[in-house]
């Protein structure tokens, strides 16, 4: 940790300062310190969208993948915390998202995460679409996530996230759109079935326990975020686990372990889309 002393104060204050990283709160300010990279991180997806398979249980199916964040947030500030409008009210167009206490990024997590969900996806023969090419850039803002999804005719939308709860909290849980009434009314229901699908599958899949500390019985309906508001596709997010908090943190961190996540998730989705 020598090298990372500069940034523990920074960290600390991260961790007092964090919200729920599914953007209730505008991000902290980055820290500066360098970022410890995970064990062994994954090349992530390829950019763009994949050929349509041939065969296999998901062909034809549309499967959007939303890897939270994006590596360059943080140093654009200006960009992601201009205000959009997500129909209940504004929030910011992205955000920087959480971090392990030893510096392991949300945004690298839910890259990597997309980036081994994807190809297990193409051998169902779905089509896979991701609303960011690399882990490098800005944004996109959340009101373009959706429109991302809405313009691939997406049967399913999944939004990848790891939460920067308060440490004592742990476990995963599944965010399911509430209706806005005029706005997103097609999709509760699907989304529902969506999200008990993929709460199923992750449970059994990855062993972790329900959220302590959010929702209930790992899942959770919310109105306040753009990418449910605004999705005219079945939609949910997951937080995957709690990055503030130390066990699922060591978790989060293994690539064996996303591995188990990715695999977990294209479990869910073939048996919601089946
Ligand atoms: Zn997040």
């Amino acid at each position: 940790m020598g090298a990372f002393l500069a940034g523990s104060a920074v960290l600390a204050t991260l961790a007092a300062l964090s919200a729920a990283c599914a953007g209730a709160v505008p991000a902290v300010r980055e820290a500066k310190a360098p970022v410890a990279p995970p064990a062994a991180a994954s090349a992530g997806p390829s950019a763009g969208s994949s050929p349509t398979g041939r065969g296999g249980p998901l062909a034809g199916k549309v499967v959007v993948i939303d890897p939270g964040h994006n590596g360059g947030n943080a140093a654009h500030r200006e960009e992601i915390d201009r205000l959009v409008d997500v129909i209940t009210g504004r929030k910011p167009c992205n955000t920087i998202g959480t971090r392990t206490r030893s510096g392991y990024p949300e945004h690298a997590f839910t890259w990597d995460v997309a980036g081994r969900l994807k190809p297990l996806l193409e051998a169902m023969g779905a089509k896979v679409v991701l609303t960011r090419p690399d882990d490098k850039g800005v944004g996109p803002c959340i009101t373009e996530r959706a429109a991302i999804g809405n313009e691939a005719r997406a049967d399913a939308v999944v939004s990848i996230h790891g939460d920067g709860a308060a440490e004592s909290g742990h476990g995963f849980h599944v965010i399911m759109p509430g209706l806005v009434a005029g706005h997103n009314d097609a999709i509760v229901r699907p989304s529902r079935r969506l999200g008990l699908a993929i709460r199923k599958a992750y449970r059994v899949g990855t062993r972790m326990p329900y959220a302590t500390y959010a929702g209930r019985d790992g899942l959770q309906t919310r109105t306040d975020l753009g990418g449910l508001n605004l999705s005219k596709r079945p939609a949910v997010f997951i937080e995957c686990g709690n990055m503030r908090n130390s066990r699922d943190a060591a978790r989060m961190s293994k690539p064996a372990f996303r591995e188990r996540i990715a695999t977990s998730l294209a479990a869910g989705l073939r048996q919601y889309l089946r």
